[in-house]
């Protein structure tokens, strides 16, 4: 595999990040083998990520769809053994081919949803049985999706005893504006009295906060792979 000059930098970038998360956990006296890296390389290409897979990498996350298919394609037909998350708000005509392309759906947000999945899950013949995390809008942002933090308890069981999907933890997205201390305690909080073990929570900028608080899965992009172009939406 070739290593683009411009790609070095997000290998070193990638050591930091590990680094830092490492020392999270040592202050935090968690075992580091319990967190791990999401890589986010929404909006970045292939040659950008080839180099981070051959540093080692090997869970990424992609927020579009139709992003992650095609560039997703190619790389796992020469690595086999990668991780791919969805994290980014996902359209109910979009889960049958979420289903096919991800292994981890961090932001099951709404019932209709469910339903989609459930759906999805069920052609494929137990085939594809993606692991599904809700994400719960903790600061009740309006514009943001997200189950509110009062209605996850009911969602959980909703989806649960409707749809017999298994919820294995929640997801959370601080507001911008916000200290993300009390974002990630709530999360934590709901998920505990759920009895669920999957915390995704923390990004480039909190990461090592999130970690304090119990994160299982950090999803960093701008730390490891640099700024992404600051007007697409979605992003
Ligand atoms: C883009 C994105 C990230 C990564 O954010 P960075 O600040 O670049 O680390 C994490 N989580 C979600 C849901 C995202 O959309």
């Amino acid at each position: 595999m070739s290593v683009s000059e411009s790609a070095a930098p997000a290998v070193v970038a990638l050591g930091e990040v590990k680094a830092a998360i490492a020392a999270a956990c040592r202050e935090a006296r968690r075992d580091p083998a319990t967190v791990t890296l999401v890589a986010v390389s929404k909006t970045f290409a292939t040659d950008m990520i080839a180099p981070v897979i051959a540093a080692g990498q090997s869970v990424f996350g992609e927020n579009r769809v139709q992003e992650a298919r095609a560039k997703w394609a190619p790389l796992r037909a020469l690595h086999p053994g990668l991780e791919l998350h969805m994290i980014g708000p996902l359209q109910s005509n979009k889960a049958r081919d979420a289903v096919e392309l991800f292994d981890v759906i961090h932001s099951l947000d709404r019932m209709s949803l469910a339903a989609e999945l459930a759906k999805a899950v069920a052609k494929s013949g137990g085939r594809r049985c993606p692991r599904l995390l809700v994400e719960v809008n903790t600061g009740a942002e309006p514009q943001k999706a997200g189950v509110l933090a009062t209605d996850v308890d009911a969602f959980l069981a909703a989806v649960r005893d409707r749809h017999g999907l298994v919820v294995e933890g929640l997801m959370c997205i601080p507001p911008v504006d916000e200290a993300p201390a009390p974002h990630f305690a709530l999360t934590a909080k709901i998920a505990a009295r759920n009895g669920l073990k999957t915390l995704s929570m923390g990004m480039s900028d909190d990461f090592a906060e999130a970690i304090r608080f119990g994160a299982t899965h950090v999803r960093v992009g701008t730390a490891i792979f640099g700024a992404r172009p600051a007007k697409a939406p979605g992003n």
